[in-house]
This record gives structure tokens, sequence and C-alpha cells, in this order.
């Protein structure tokens, strides 16, 4: 996966403000914050998304939703904080390598979806 938005973060080739990097992930905030604390979770190898997955995803996955609560207590959200994973056309997903937004900050998320 060269051409990878989310690989060549990883890789360090696009610049990003990493707060965390283990084995199995790394973990940057996104560009566009839409709330005072947006980091993305992204596993370091190329998963497409959840929808991809496979059992040999799963240790990588746990560690991706482990890692949540640390980043989001050392970065300014001590009282909770939202992951979401968009998937798919439907979920809304736009780069194409799995990743999970930890937003939050020190007031209420608020209402999980807007109603249709
Ligand atoms: P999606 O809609 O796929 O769930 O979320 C993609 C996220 O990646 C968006 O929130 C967007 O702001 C973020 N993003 C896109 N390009 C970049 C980039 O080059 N750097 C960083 N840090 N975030 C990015
Ligand atoms: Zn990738």
């Amino acid at each position: 996966m060269e051409d990878c938005l989310f690989c060549r973060i990883v890789r360090g080739e696009i610049p990003s403000r990493k707060v965390y990097e283990d084995d199995e992930v790394f973990a940057f905030h996104d560009i566009h914050p839409q709330r005072p604390l947006h980091l993305l979770v992204v596993p370091k190898r190329h998963i497409a998304s959840l929808a991809t997955v496979t059992a040999a995803d799963e240790p990588t996955l746990g560690r991706l939703l482990a890692v949540a609560h640390q980043l989001a207590a050392e970065n300014g959200s001590p009282d909770g904080f939202r992951v979401i994973i968009n998937t798919g056309y439907v979920g809304g997903q736009e780069v194409g390598h799995l990743h999970a937004h930890v937003v939050g900050g020190n007031d209420p998320v608020g209402p999980m979806l807007k109603r249709i």
C-alpha cells in the first residue's frame, strides 16, 4: 500500500502530530479537528476498513481500542471520550486505511447521531 495516506503518515513520509506509537498502532491528531481533542488511531499494518478485518487482525484491533483511554486522558479529555470508526460508503469512511477517531475535550461530545 505504497500510496495509502495513513500508511505514509505511519512511515513518516507525510508529517503528522504524533501522540503515540507502539508495535501495532500509531496515533496522531486529526488535521481538521471536530472537537477540542480529535485523534486518529490506526493500525501500522494496512487494513482497509472494519469490513476487511480477519481473525489475524483481532489483536491489533484490541490494542487500537485499549490505547484510546490513555491517549484521551493524556491529551485533554480526562472525563471520557468517544470512539468512532466510520466504515465504507454508508459509514462515511473517506480514508481507506482503518482508523478510530477519538474525540473529546472537557465538555460532552453531544448526541451520537443527527436524527434523519
Ligand atoms: P473518515 O471520514 O475516513 O472516517 O476520516 C478521515 C479523517 O482523516 C478526517 O477526519 C480527516 O480530517 C483526516 N485526515 C485526512 N487527511 C489527513 C492528513 O493528511 N493528516 C491528518 N492528520 N488527518 C487527515
Ligand atoms: Zn494504509
